[in-house]
C-alpha cells in the first residue's frame, strides 16, 4: 500500500534490519528499540488493525505467532522468555497502521504496561 512504511519496508523501498522473511510474513528489528531485543513481526500484506482481520486470514496469524517464537528462540529468549504485543488505533498506542506484533525481550518487563 502507498504511504505505509511497513509495506515499504516488504518492498525493499526502505531499509530494514531483517531477521526472518518468508512468503508471508516479515520480521525485522525496531528502530527505536525499547528492549535489549525488540523485533517486529509483520504479514506481508498489508492489514491496517486487528479489525481488518478476517476468517481468510486465521492460518497467517497463526504462522506468525509460531515464526515469533522461533526467533525468539534464536535470539536466546528461550529459557527467560519474551513478551509479544500489538497496539490496536488510539487507545492501544498504534503508531503505523500496517498490523505488527512486538516481540520484546532481554530484560524483566513491567506489568501492567503505562
Ligand atoms: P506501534 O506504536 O505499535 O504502531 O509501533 C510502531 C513501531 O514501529 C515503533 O516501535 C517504531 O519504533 C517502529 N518503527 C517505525 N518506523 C520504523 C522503521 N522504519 N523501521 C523499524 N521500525 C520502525
Ligand atoms: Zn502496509
Amino acid at each position: 500500500m502507498q504511504d505505509c512504511i511497513f509495506c515499504k519496508i516488504v518492498q525493499k523501498e526502505i531499509p530494514g534490519k531483517v531477521v526472518y522473511e518468508d512468503d508471508q510474513v516479515l520480521a525485522f528489528h525496531d528502530i527505536n528499540p525499547v528492549a535489549p531485543v525488540h523485533v517486529l513481526l509483520i504479514p506481508k500484506q498489508h492489514i491496517p488493525t486487528h479489525f481488518d482481520i478476517t476468517a481468510e486470514d486465521t492460518k497467517l496469524i497463526g504462522h506468525l505467532h509460531l515464526v515469533a517464537s522461533r526467533i525468539a528462540e534464536q535470539l536466546d529468549l528461550g529459557e527467560k522468555g519474551f513478551r509479544l504485543v500489538s497496539n490496536c488505533k488510539e487507545y492501544g498506542g498504534q503508531l503505523v497502521f500496517h498490523l505488527h506484533f512486538h516481540l520484546l525481550g532481554g530484560r524483566h518487563l513491567k506489568w501492567p504496561p503505562g
